[in-house]
């Protein structure tokens, strides 16, 4: 309601068959929301090169500009700065719905998992656009299953620290598929396994871009408990490949989009220190709240329905995201005027 759609457009040629460039001889117009963060900026290149209009909305709460900036001259390409959190009018014809403080020290700062699903959502439903959600491995909670499949319920703590995400992207993924059912929205609902690569948050606490740039600034790799949980690390190109395939395709989901190969945290610094320092050292710090044991996708259904699986293992992919890292603390660095 209040929402008066300026265009009118003839969807009949989109679903079955459509030709991921354009619709037609138009292009295909593509919304990517969070489109500056890590994930995002990765997914808007792979769009943009592929020949799509790309419009990134971002309030840069976690995102940078230095992610796009490679596009700003770019006419297919548009920044908006917006907080999904409140409503916004736009015709597209797919919307990749990315916006999610997405790190342990930043997601329990707002509301956006909830609220700005539902706006994605409503605009969807207004201008009859396909509408994917990234959703999160962290739905399986302190998973009971192991590896995980796309059936298992999770076990979550609805009243715990880390509940503000494993909730917030449930209840995202229960809106994707209300508005699905009840308003006939195209949707697609991805979880996504913990991923890495270059752009990733430097200091936002994630196991992976902690212990590489610990290592170059020659500080010791903090190893939170005893080290021996596990989790399943996807190099970023696999993740976006996965999530193009999944919204040109013809299956809602959920599916897992990781990959299998499974570390122990030691393992993971082990790797690291060969890749960067094998002079680096291990602390021991304490473990968090509610901590997943162990983590691992069961990715068949992703591999049989969507005829994806990655094709980078940690040894390939860690070495992808040094350079980046390296440049950027050097940066940093400067600016403080070391
Ligand atoms: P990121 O923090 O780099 O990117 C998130 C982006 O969303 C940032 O650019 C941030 O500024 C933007 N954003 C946050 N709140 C917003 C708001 N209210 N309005 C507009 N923009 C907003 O994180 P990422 O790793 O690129 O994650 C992208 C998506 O993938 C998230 O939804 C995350 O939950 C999901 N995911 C990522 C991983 C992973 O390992 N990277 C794992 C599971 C799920
Ligand atoms: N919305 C939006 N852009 C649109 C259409 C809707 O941001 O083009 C927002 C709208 O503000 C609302 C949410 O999406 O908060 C859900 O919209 P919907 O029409 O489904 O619900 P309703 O407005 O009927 O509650
Ligand atoms: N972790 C660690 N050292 C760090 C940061 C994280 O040992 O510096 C551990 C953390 O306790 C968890 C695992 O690494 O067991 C993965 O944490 P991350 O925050 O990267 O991802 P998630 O917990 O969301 O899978």
């Amino acid at each position: 309601p209040g929402y008066i759609s300026t265009r009118r457009r003839d969807y009949s040629s989109r679903g079955v068959g459509r030709v991921p460039v354009g619709i037609g001889s138009r292009r295909l117009r593509i919304v990517v929301t969070g489109g500056a963060g890590f994930v995002g900026s990765h997914l808007v290149d792979k769009l943009i090169g592929r020949g799509n209009e790309v419009i990134v909305i971002d309030n840069f709460f976690t995102g940078r500009k230095e992610n796009l900036v490679h596009l700003f001259g770019n006419s297919r390409f548009e920044l908006i700065r917006h907080d999904v959190v409140e409503p916004i009018l736009l015709e597209v014809d797919q919307i990749y719905h990315l916006a999610c403080p997405a790190s342990p020290v930043h997601y329990k700062y707002n509301p956006t998992n909830v609220m700005g699903t539902l706006n994605m959502l409503g605009l969807a439903k207004r201008i009859g656009a396909r509408f994917l959600l990234t959703s999160t491995s962290e739905v399986y909670g302190d998973p009971l299953e192991h590896p995980q499949k796309e059936t298992y319920w999770g076990n979550v703590n609805p009243i715990g620290e880390r509940s503000c995400y494993d909730e917030g992207k449930r209840t995202a993924e229960t809106l994707t598929m209300d508005y699905h059912r009840g308003a006939g929205v195209e949707v697609r609902i991805a979880r996504i396994f913990n991923t890495y690569g270059p752009r990733m948050c430097l200091d936002d606490g994630r196991v992976v871009s902690n212990f590489v740039a610990q290592a170059i600034r020659k500080q010791p790799l903090t190893v939170y408990g005893d080290g021996k949980q596990t989790r399943s690390f996807q190099y970023v190109s696999d993740l976006v490949n996965g999530l193009v395939a999944l919204m040109d395709g013809e299956h809602v989901g959920p599916f897992n989009l990781g990959n299998p190969g499974e570390f122990t945290m030691l393992e993971l610094a082990q790797v690291v220190k060969e890749t960067i320092d094998s002079s680096a050292t291990i602390e021991y710090k304490p473990n968090t709240a509610d901590d997943p044991h162990m983590r691992k996708p069961d990715i068949s259904k992703a591999k049989e329905l969507l005829n994806w699986e990655p094709k980078v293992p940690l040894r390939e992919g860690l070495p992808l995201m040094v350079n980046d890292f390296r440049n950027r603390i050097l940066n940093e660095d400067e600016g403080k005027g070391m």
